[in-house]
């Protein structure tokens, strides 16, 4: 690949880097990420991957801008409330770095639609607000075998996994939750989340989807990172895949998306 003059300036600071060079930056360019959510992970997801020229970002997202999201989803701003997520986003790539391909998907993810999405892109990093998103985002990264980095915030506290085929996956680390008895645990609109989470953890899902695109150091796949901001912690737990998962088990019960609801509005 022939970097521009200015590409070779915007991106000098990676490419004097052993483990990136011309190579992991062309590569970077090349690259093609879903992010799931244009809220508060998303915010940090997207900057920092748009930033670093990641050359294809999708965005998925159905909300609109609302005043309550600006505390921590520091994508958007004031003048935009009332925005779509997905075309605010856009506009804030635009202005952090030019080369990067948008593609907005402005509804929700769910089972007639996911696999379609997934397929066109490398990796997909989930940074969705329900449990019932980021379980569908698990079974359809598992049957379109993409690599999904997934994360999470509530409060104070943070998760980041990143799932691989052939290794664990969400429902792995989640029990069965086929009836979506997770949905019970409250929400960021419920229960609050303190806003520089989505900063610390949204930057740690890029620096692992950087990662997975360049292909250096060690993957996060098979541990689960447990950030907790008030005693300033941050420990990494061993995944170990479940013989018995529905879906990525030896005696599999979950064989398509059919499982997942259809959103009625
Ligand atoms: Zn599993």
């Amino acid at each position: 690949m022939n970097f521009s003059e200015d590409q070779i300036q915007r991106y000098s600071r990676h490419i004097i880097l052993q483990e990136v060079g011309g190579v992991g930056q062309e590569r970077l360019l090349n690259a093609k990420v879903l992010v799931i959510g244009a809220g508060g992970l998303g915010s940090s997801l997207i900057q920092y991957m748009s930033a670093a020229g990641v050359g294809t970002i999708g965005v998925v997202d159905d909300d609109i801008v609302d005043l309550t999201n600006l505390q921590r989803q520091v994508i958007h701003n004031t003048e935009r409330i009332g925005w779509l997520k997905t075309e605010s986003a856009k506009f804030a790539i635009s202005l952090i770095n030019p080369d990067i391909k948008v593609v907005t998907h402005s509804f929700r993810l769910e089972q007639t639609n996911a696999l379609d999405l997934i397929k066109n892109y490398d990796i997909v990093a989930d940074g969705s607000d329900n449990f019932s998103t980021r379980f569908l985002v698990n079974d359809a990264c598992f049957f379109a075998k993409k690599t999904l980095v997934s994360a999470m915030i509530l409060r104070f506290e943070g998760q980041l996994a990143t799932f691989k085929v052939g290794d664990s996956c969400y429902r792995c680390f989640c029990g069965d939750t086929t009836n979506f008895l997770y949905n019970d645990i409250p929400s960021c609109g419920q229960a609050g989340v303190f806003g520089a989470m989505a900063g610390i953890v949204g930057s740690l899902q890029a620096t692992e989807v950087l990662k997975e695109i360049l292909k250096i150091g060690d993957s996060l796949s098979g541990n689960l990172l447990v950030i907790d901001a008030l005693k300033m912690n941050i420990r990494k737990v061993r995944l170990k895949q479940d013989k018995e998962c529905k879906l990525c088990g030896k005696n599999a019960s979950i064989h398509d998306l059919s499982i997942h609801p259809v959103c009625q509005d």
